[in-house]
């Protein structure tokens, strides 16, 4: 792995960070790899009714019933991660983040890709702060739910098999298949986009 590390004006070094993956972009790779690559590869977005209400959602996000304590720039040197998370609160002793999502829960359990969106911020508040995160909060703005999620051993060895296959994936110039699940083509943003492509 190279990092690119500066000297700044009063003498501290200062790591690039560019390179760097966000969350949201897991989020999108656990969802369909296939529309990551039009995203983030191809640098192909096309904003429909779902992404449109999910960054008024996020404009709104005081009225999610969530006191923001503030939004906190986060990275992992160690997992090339970098990001905001919405909120970051305080419980029992410990630093929790909280995700808010603007559709809706489905069977009664988070989205697998939320839960990774939320373990990369645990990740990263954890390595800033040098505390356990054992738990992160998704908030279902549409259903009005919140799940409070316990991090385990798992997710974090999930979000690791994920970011290699991501980075693997990213220098490779086939464009990945469609996902399995066509549930999930329903409000894809470039589902006109994706149907013609090879
Ligand atoms: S339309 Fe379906 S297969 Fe295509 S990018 Fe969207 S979710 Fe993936």
């Amino acid at each position: 792995m190279t990092r690119s590390i500066s000297i700044t004006g009063d003498g501290k070094t200062s790591i690039d960070t560019r390179s760097y993956d966000e969350p949201s972009l897991v989020n999108t790779f656990a969802y369909c790899r296939r529309r990551w690559y039009y995203q983030h590869v191809l640098k192909f977005f096309a904003p429909n009714d779902h992404t449109e209400i999910g960054s008024h959602v996020h404009e709104r996000r005081h009225d999610s019933g969530v006191e923001k304590r503030s939004e906190v720039y986060l990275v992992s040197h160690r997992l090339r991660l970098r990001g905001k998370c919405d909120y970051i609160v305080n419980a029992l002793g410990h630093k929790v983040p909280v995700e808010v999502k603007k559709g809706k829960d489905k069977f009664g359990v988070p989205a697998f890709n939320d839960v990774m969106q939320l373990v990369c911020y645990v990740i990263m508040i954890e390595e800033r702060y040098g505390d356990p995160v054992p738990t992160g909060v998704i908030i279902y703005a549409g259903s009005r739910k919140r799940y409070d999620v316990a991090i385990l051993l798992y997710h974090k060895s999930q979000l690791c098999r994920i970011l290699s296959l991501m980075r693997t994936m990213k220098r490779l110039p086939e464009i990945p298949r469609r996902t399995k699940n066509k549930n999930r083509c329903w409000g894809c943003s470039i589902n006109a986009r994706c149907l013609v492509g090879t």
